[in-house]
Parts: C-alpha cells; sequence; structure tokens
C-alpha cells in the first residue's frame, strides 16, 4: 500500500507527496509505519505569499500527543488507525509525507522538496546591528565568516554567493520573534538577532522562501537568517549549518552531518562538510563547476624576459608557472580573484606589477618590464612592491642614519633582498623628494611614506611638513613631488 504512495528513489529521498490545494486521499497503514518504518511528517502552511515549514516527527512508537500538536486530534487519530485524511475539506493547510524504508538504510540528506535557488546564485545583504564585537570583531571579519561558511558550500557544489553590501533591512522572514511567518521582501539577510525562537541555545535561525506553480515545481526566492548574538560559541559551526538551510537542505537524517539536526538526529558542532551535506548540495545544484581562471601572457623588455615567477596578494587559489625564454608566462587563479601579480626583478629588468579587479574570463595580460634600477630606488626589498611598512621604513632608517644591521625584518613577501644587509644596500639612493640640499627623514622621508601610504593632494602631502621653508626645496605641490618621484624613482603614483 504505501508503495504505491511513496516513491523512494535510490539516490534521493523525495517529499512525494505535495498536494498545494489538491484533494488528498493519503492512506496510512498504522501497522506498516510502527512496526516496519519510520514516518516524517511534514506540516505545511501556507500564506498567500509565504510558505514556511514546520517539521514534527513522527517516529516509531511516538505517542500520539506529539503528531497532535500540529495536526488536529482527530486527523491525527485518523492517520494512525489507517484512515483516509481529505486535507481539502478538513483544513486550509496541507502536508506531505517522507516515508523511510524500514531498514533505514535510506536515510539521507533532506530538501524543502523544493529545487533550490534558480539561477544557482545568491545575493546576500549583511546588517551589522547588534554585532557582539566578542563574536566578530569588525563588521568584515563578520562578513568573512559568512562568506568562508559559504564558500565550504560553493566548492562542492555549483551554488554561488554574491556579497551585495551592507543593509539595515532584518531578516523579513523571520517575524515577530523569529518564529517565522514575516513578510516577504525577496532580500535575502543575514543579521544579528536575539529572543522568541532565537534564545537559549539555538545559534542561528533561517527561513526560506519559494514559489512555483501549483503543485510545484517550487523554486526558494528568499533565504534570511539571524544569528544569535547572545549565545554563539562557535560562529563557523553556526554559519555553515544556517548557509545549509539557506541553499534548500533541511535537517539531514544522518547523524554527524553539518545538516543534522531535529527530528530524526540531532546538532552536532561540524564545522566541516561531510559526504551526506555534499550529496545534498549536489542533488540540489549538481556538482561544482570549474571555477578556476588563467592569467597569460608574455613579459617582454625587447626580447622576452625568461624565469619570472609571479607571486600572488592575495596568494589563496593562485599558482603560476615561471615565464619561458619567449616571456610567456601563466598564472591560475579562482574565478572571481581580485589582487595584485608582482614580481623582484629578473636580469636587472624591473617588472611592474599587475592589478586584477575580477577575473571571472580567462585574462591575457602583456607586461612590458623596465629597465635597470633608477637613482631614485623605492623597491628596496626587490618584490616589485613600493610598501610603506617595508621599504618606506627601510628608507626612512637609512635616513636616521641607522646602520646595516638594522634592515632586519623589512622585506615584503616574495622579496628577492631579505637580509638587513641586503636591503640596507638598497637604500643607499636619491630620496632628495623635496629637492631641498639636505636629504632628510622628517621631510623627504615624510613624503616618501606618505605617497607610498596613497597620499596625492597637496595637503596630503605636504600637510604639517612645511617644506616651502627647507632650505632648497622646489618641490612642494603634489604634482612637482609626483612628477619627481615619476621621473627619478621610475615610478606611476
Ligand atoms: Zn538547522
Amino acid at each position: 500500500m504505501l508503495q504505491d504512495l511513496f516513491e523512494i528513489d535510490a539516490n534521493t529521498i523525495h517529499p512525494m507527496v505535495e498536494h498545494p490545494n489538491a484533494r488528498v486521499r493519503t492512506v496510512f497503514d498504522s501497522t506498516g509505519i510502527t512496526k516496519n518504518s519510520k514516518a516524517l511528517i511534514h506540516m505545511r502552511v501556507f500564506y498567500p505569499l509565504l510558505r514556511t515549514i514546520f517539521c514534527i516527527a513522527l517516529i516509531a512508537g511516538t505517542s500520539l500527543s506529539t503528531y497532535a500538536a500540529a495536526l488536529d486530534a482527530s486527523e491525527a487519530r485518523q492517520a494512525l488507525s489507517a484512515t483516509e485524511i481529505d486535507v481539502s475539506t478538513s483544513r486550509t493547510n496541507d502536508f506531505f509525507i517522507r516515508f523511510l524504508s524500514p531498514s533505514g538504510d535510506e536515510s539521507k540528506f533532506v530538501t524543502f522538496g523544493w529545487l533550490g535557488w534558480s539561477p544557482k546564485v545568491i545575493h546576500w545583504l549583511y546588517n551589522d546591528a547588534n554585532r557582539p564585537s566578542g563574536i566578530s570583531a569588525t563588521p568584515a571579519a563578520a562578513v568573512a565568516s559568512i562568506q568562508a561558511a559559504m564558500s565550504k558550500w560553493s566548492a562542492v557544489c555549483n551554488i554561488q554567493f554574491v556579497y551585495d553590501g551592507a543593509t539595515a533591512s532584518g531578516p523579513s522572514l523571520s517575524g515577530t520573534n523569529f518564529t517565522g511567518g514575516g513578510p516577504r521582501d525577496f532580500l535575502n539577510v543575514i543579521a544579528w538577532g536575539t529572543g522568541g525562537s532565537l534564545s537559549g541555545n539555538t545559534t542561528g535561525i533561517t527561513y526560506v522562501s519559494a514559489s512555483g506553480p501549483s503543485g510545484g515545481p517550487y523554486t526558494i526566492n528568499e533565504g534570511d537568517m539571524a544569528i544569535n548574538y547572545a549565545f554563539n560559541p562557535n560562529l563557523d559551526v553556526t554559519l555553515v549549518h544556517e548557509v545549509g538551510h539557506m541553499i534548500g537542505l533541511n535537517h539531514s537524517d544522518v547523524q554527524n552531518a553539518v545538516m543534522s539536526g531535529p527530528p530524526l538526529t540531532s546538532y552536532v558542532s561540524l564545522s566541516t562538510l561531510t559526504a551526506d551535506d555534499i550529496a545534498g548540495c549536489q542533488n540540489l545544484y549538481g556538482p561544482p563547476v570549474s571555477t578556476a581562471r588563467t592569467i597569460n601572457g608574455s613579459i617582454t623588455n625587447g626580447g622576452g624576459i625568461a624565469g619570472v615567477t609571479f607571486c600572488a596578494r592575495p596568494s589563496a587559489g593562485v599558482s603560476c608557472t615561471a615565464s619561458v625564454s619567449s616571456g610567456a608566462y601563466s598564472c591560475t587563479v579562482p574565478n572571481g580573484w581580485a589582487g595584485t601579480l608582482h614580481s623582484p626583478s629578473v636580469a636587472n629588468n624591473r617588472i611592474p606589477p599587475q592589478t586584477f579587479t575580477a577575473v571571472t574570463t580567462n585574462v591575457t595580460r602583456n607586461v612590458t618590464a623596465l629597465s635597470g634600477i633608477p637613482s631614485c630606488n623605492l623597491d628596496v626589498d626587490n618584490n616589485g612592491l613600493i610598501e610603506a611598512a617595508t621599504d618606506g621604513a627601510a628608507i626612512v632608517r637609512r635616513m636616521l642614519g641607522f646602520d646595516a644591521t638594522a634592515f632586519g625584518g623589512l622585506a615584503g613577501t616574495c622579496a628577492a633582498n631579505t637580509t638587513s644587509a641586503a636591503i640596507f644596500s638598497a637604500t643607499s639612493s636619491n630620496y632628495s623628494v623635496t629637492g631641498g640640499a639636505a636629504t632628510r627623514a622628517a621631510t623627504d622621508g615624510a613624503v616618501i611614506v606618505r605617497v607610498m601610504n596613497g597620499a596625492k593632494s597637496d595637503a596630503s602631502v605636504n600637510g604639517g611638513l612645511g617644506l616651502a621653508n627647507e632650505p632648497g626645496s622646489t618641490n612642494t605641490t603634489w604634482s612637482a613631488i609626483q612628477s619627481w618621484l615619476n621621473t627619478t624613482c621610475g615610478s606611476t603614483f
């Protein structure tokens, strides 16, 4: 009898009996339920636009009252006594039933019975209100934690997330006291909250809504997450689980998965996805698409320059091959990567750093190297980048008269000059940026560090330094300083 009503797919457990408004004749075999199987009854409550799922377990031997908590007692009694339930005539709500095989070996991930998101991209917003600094020190740290959790899912199945920035909007679907049933605003908001259903040791709560034709299939059109700011001992654990709900996964029937949770399993504090989680995500979205992109081209200065191996900042997921005699080089970067490729000089050819905003297709970038080290060497650690914390600090120390032993620890990533002596030697250069008679840390050094830090105006470069009063100074405006730096230092400020 049950086989006529429920279909068990070898790979997926589908909630096969979905009937938004239809007359439903669901026949139960109470003997089958109590002796042979577990049945999970989901009661679906309809709102005009919003559907929220509540779950209640009906497990072998579970008391009638548990079931009756969700359906009225007479229906529950009918269900358990092998009577027919006609949903359409008895109530406006409906429900579906998922039948698990008697052996239990069908236990696996559970979806909401929807198709997931379409397209497979979730645009989301972050609301920083009430963020506890003890859990996330800054807004950026909170966003980074959320993105890290999302990346775990994107790495194993074809779902993508796009952060659209900060918002003052709340998680609308959460409703009053995070009990659900709130209005759909089509904004996918991740916010902090507490109270109501999000209290005690509930660390997060996520509501999703879906829409589609009568009878389905339904696609998810909104997901809102609230993170408990009053109790969250492990934010990463909270986030990876809640993101699982956001993409359309319900609590798994498998214990010890990220998505484990009531009614058939219990929560576990996992932050790493398991095979069951991955199978669930792939069931909804398919396997991950290749997200690697290629940046390649040639590095030349007249002829090709061999032996350039770019370093990347940020470096995660990036690998580069050394250029060959033609100058051809290649790097592989994650899709969407934004950052800078840089290299120490090679055979007295300076390699200009290459900046990319978002690599979403394969990119050709040819690089023209620059000859020699100019009379003003700003890249004293020779890593291809001009940076205040390393190069600037070394230059100022030299101006202040430090000896060759005082330049340790000033090599940036990928630097060719790594020893104190090598960096000291590289600072033997012309840094008289103001044009004054002497090279002084208080003026020339300060200007150089300010420019390295991004100062690009009269006020920001000269402010408080009194460059015009320095004996012999000729460069007292940003344009004059910029001209001197670009001409004398071979820079592109
Ligand atoms: Zn959950």
